[in-house]
């Protein structure tokens, strides 16, 4: 065919389709319904080269909420896509850890940070759903906090100063809870002022030796020589057992001096 002959053959298919718009819509159709596998590759090759902005995916994502709002899938519907999606998942494992391992290298920092921020926004639901998890199955978040304590010892030694800090009767007990249970015996919570109340602020040592008498003074310095402790009648090292009935009220000065001396009872 000559040049002229091509170019009104091509002027002709453009009169034609111009005149039936109807017809080349359905045809379209035709052969993107019999060619999807080409539908999209053609979708993919235009998208790589022209890749849509911000705002359009935006813009997109809003659209596919929006039509899924309107056109809510049936429960079988929902089910074939859940399978599809399990499929998916499995036959691109890697592709999938890639991806996500990308995004994480890309977004850590801003994910912790947001994370970071929910939290400090909503401190006291989140502590409420921590409490509840613990609480469903105590045994497992305790093996749980101890799998993360090894792989994070250097988190977890802040984290049990940052404890001990706010809660340092509470940290005494858990320290002698777990002395007690390494030493097999029995363990209840008390408290030093539960002790030194119980037995009148008064000094059970019998050698006591405070210059001013046996009576403890409650408004002692902390650590110092006369202050109030709860001392343990026989040791927990010689097996005493870390209950109230094995504990007197003591001045630190003259539980220090019986140290461990205690062997005859
Ligand atoms: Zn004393």
């Amino acid at each position: 065919m000559a040049d002229k002959d091509v170019a009104k053959a091509r002027e002709a298919s453009r009169r034609w389709k111009r005149a039936n718009p109807e017809k080349v819509r359905a045809q379209k159709q035709r052969w993107e319904a019999s060619n999807p596998e080409k539908v999209r590759a053609q979708k993919r090759r235009s998208r790589a080269k022209n890749p849509p902005t911000e705002e359009q995916r935006a813009r997109a994502r809003e659209a596919g909420r929006r039509w899924r709002a309107k056109n809510p899938l049936t429960q079988e519907e929902r089910a074939a896509k859940k399978e599809r999606d399990r499929q998916y998942r499995e036959r691109n494992i890697e592709t999938i850890q890639a991806r996500k391992a990308s995004y994480r290298e890309r977004e850590g920092e801003n994910l912790a940070a947001a994370q970071r921020a929910r939290y400090r926004r909503d401190i006291e639901s989140w502590r409420e759903r921590r409490a509840e998890r613990y609480w469903a199955n105590p045994e497992a978040a305790r093996v749980a906090t101890r799998k993360w304590a090894e792989e994070n010892p250097d988190k977890a030694r802040d984290s049990a100063r940052r404890s001990r800090k706010a809660n340092p009767e509470g940290a005494r007990e858990r320290r002698r809870r777990y002395r007690a249970r390494k030493r097999g015996v029995a363990f209840e919570a008390w408290t030093t002022v539960e002790i030194l109340e119980r037995d009148g602020w008064e000094c059970q040592i019998d050698d006591c030796r405070c210059p001013g008498g046996r009576v403890i003074d409650p408004s002692a310095q902390p650590h110092s020589l006369w202050e109030g402790v709860a001392d343990h009648i026989q040791p927990v090292s010689k097996g005493g057992e870390d209950t109230a009935a094995n504990l007197q009220a003591a001045h630190r000065s003259c539980n220090c001096a019986k140290g461990t001396r205690w062997q005859d009872g």
